[in-house]
């Protein structure tokens, strides 16, 4: 299947966001925080672990300690047990213990905006950067994890493959004002119908916009499994 031009993706991604709009009325942030600091934390907790796991460890954890300064005074053991029920928890812990140390010994206790002050704190990569610029600062930014990169290529608005050439290619073809909102409408519609390991172009609401049902192998099999009715069949 060909490549669409910049003017077909931007034609594209307004169609989309009519169409996700209306299919996810009520989109819902996924992590739970209070503040700036809270929302690091649950970003870097999030790398490979879902959201829901991150909220039971964080829903006690933001209780035992409350602001940064207190991850600040506690022992990287401490830490390191308040998050061993996550996963790769020993680095996660190295990770939340330096970056509390250097926002409050360097930005006086408040979490930096910029991307590259960001970016200099441990554990913080360009997911976890846009994540807190952008639900947080409100400063125009794409989040672009796992289910953002994929379902942005299958949709056609994204041909690269690494994260930050995605967030890129995005930036080119969405309205910034979308910015910050395509991440979650990615990560909803990726648990709703465009799971890595079964997409349901069938029931999909955006399947007649999608690229991805138009490549001819996949069409093949569309057009059996409407004629068997299967409407839970894997794409
Ligand atoms: S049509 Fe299929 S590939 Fe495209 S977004 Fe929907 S489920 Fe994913």
């Amino acid at each position: 299947m060909a490549r669409l031009s910049l003017k077909a993706k931007k034609e594209l991604a307004l169609n989309l966001i009519t169409a996700l709009e209306q299919a996810y009325p009520d989109l819902e942030k996924t992590l739970n925080y209070r503040d700036a600091w809270e929302l690091l934390v649950g970003g870097i907790l999030g790398a490979q672990t879902t959201d829901e796991q991150v909220n039971r460890v964080t829903a006690i954890l933001f209780i035992d300690y409350p602001t940064v300064y207190d991850f600040a005074a506690a022992s990287l053991e401490q830490i390191t047990e308040a998050i061993r029920t996550v996963g790769l928890y020993r680095n996660k812990a190295k990770f939340l213990y330096g970056s509390a140390k250097i926002i409050v010994e360097k930005y006086d206790g408040i979490v930096p905006q910029s991307r590259e002050e960001l970016l200099g704190l441990p554990g913080v990569g360009p997911k976890v950067a846009s994540l807190v610029r952008g639900d947080y600062y409100q400063i125009p930014a794409i989040v672009v994890d796992t289910h953002c990169g994929r379902i942005s290529q299958l949709l056609g608005l994204a041909n690269k493959t690494d994260p930050h050439s995605i967030e890129l290619e995005l930036m080119k073809v969405l309205p910034q004002a979308d910015w910050i909102r395509w991440g979650h409408f990615m990560v909803t519609h990726g648990r709703e119908y465009c799971k890595a390991r079964c997409r349901n172009c069938l029931a999909c609401p955006l399947a007649d916009l999608c690229q991805y049902p138009q490549r001819k192998t996949v069409q093949k099999r569309l057009i059996t499994a409407r004629q068997q009715n299967q409407e839970n069949g894997c794409f």
